[in-house]
């Protein structure tokens, strides 16, 4: 497995097997690499030739220098990990190389950066465009693979790619659950156990929604519910929880007319901030 830190030695390295026509897949992370790290470069593995995993904790895309320098760093187990999986390349650069100065070009992603985490985490989803554009002109990718946890930012790198004309297929991996229904995250590892017990609340909440949405019951309804399903939870806190459109992710008032629907939520347990969601599709 190759291990790179330059920029333009993974661009030189990605390109002698892209002229060899092998399909070259790419997965952005953060690292402190878990189980739905793990099927996003499972699927990368299996639909590309040379899979390369990138982990960057992005400065940019932090709003809070606290969660920043908070955030979890393990970067020889993460290797391991990957090693073992296969991963033909690793780009891991050093802050100071990818960002030799701080960016000054900003992207305006419109109504979906309006709402939801764009909301409650002003100037994240511009971090997050920076970092993805200079990977894909590093790897020029065929194909990149997102985590749906992230809808909206799944949602935005869609947009991203559409509007800069990048020849790139975007797949979007399902969410990898613990038994209690908590979503994977590498910040759960900062959370106490009996911490993580309380943030399986979060999926269990989602789940009442989705009864309440089969029952025909109205979305403001289900919004009022399920923050009072939230309340009875000790130690959880949330901070939105809204059921939203699948396109612009903007909250909505009836199911009328939509095929499909989204239920988000974020939420803080032992101070950690965590967010969640359900993908629905509408009957009939
Ligand atoms: P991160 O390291 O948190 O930036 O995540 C890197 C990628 O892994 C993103 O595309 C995330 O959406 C995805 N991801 C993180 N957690 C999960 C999960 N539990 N299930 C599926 N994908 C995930």
């Amino acid at each position: 497995m190759l291990v790179v830190q330059d920029p333009y030695a993974l661009s030189r390295e990605v390109e002698k097997h892209s002229k060899n026509d092998e399909i070259i897949g790419l997965v952005p992370t953060m690292g402190s690499l878990h189980e739905g790290h793990l099927g996003l470069i499972k699927a990368s593995l299996e639909q590309s030739h040379f899979t390369v995993v990138s982990i960057f904790v992005n400065p940019l895309q932090f709003n809070k220098k606290e969660d920043l320098d908070a955030y979890p760093r393990n970067l020889e187990e993460d290797l391991k990990l990957l090693e073992a999986q296969g991963v033909d390349a690793v780009f891991n650069p050093p802050e100071s190389t990818l960002y030799k100065s701080r960016p000054k070009v900003s992207f305006d992603f419109g109504e979906l950066d309006k709402v939801l985490e764009g909301e409650y985490r002003p100037g994240h989803f511009k971090g997050v465009g920076i970092v993805v554009s200079k990977l894909f002109n590093l790897v020029k990718p065929d194909k990149a693979f997102f985590g749906l946890k992230d809808l909206q930012q799944y949602l935005i790198i869609k947009q991203l790619t559409r509007d800069l004309s990048y020849d790139i297929e975007i797949v979007g991996v399902p969410t990898a659950r613990e038994k209690s229904g908590l979503a994977l995250s590498s910040r759960n590892s900062r959370l106490s156990d009996h911490g993580q017990h309380i943030a399986s609340g979060i999926y269990k909440g989602l789940k009442h929604a989705e009864g309440l949405i089969k029952k025909g019951v109205t979305p403001p309804e289900i919004k009022e519910s399920s923050i009072e399903f939230y309340k009875t939870i000790s130690g959880l806190e949330i901070e939105y929880f809204e059921i939203v459109e699948d396109q612009g992710l903007s909250a909505i008032e009836t199911f009328d007319g939509l095929e499909s629907v989204a239920v988000c939520v974020a939420a803080y347990v032992e101070g950690i901030r965590l967010i969640d969601n359900l993908y629905l599709r509408l009957q009939g």
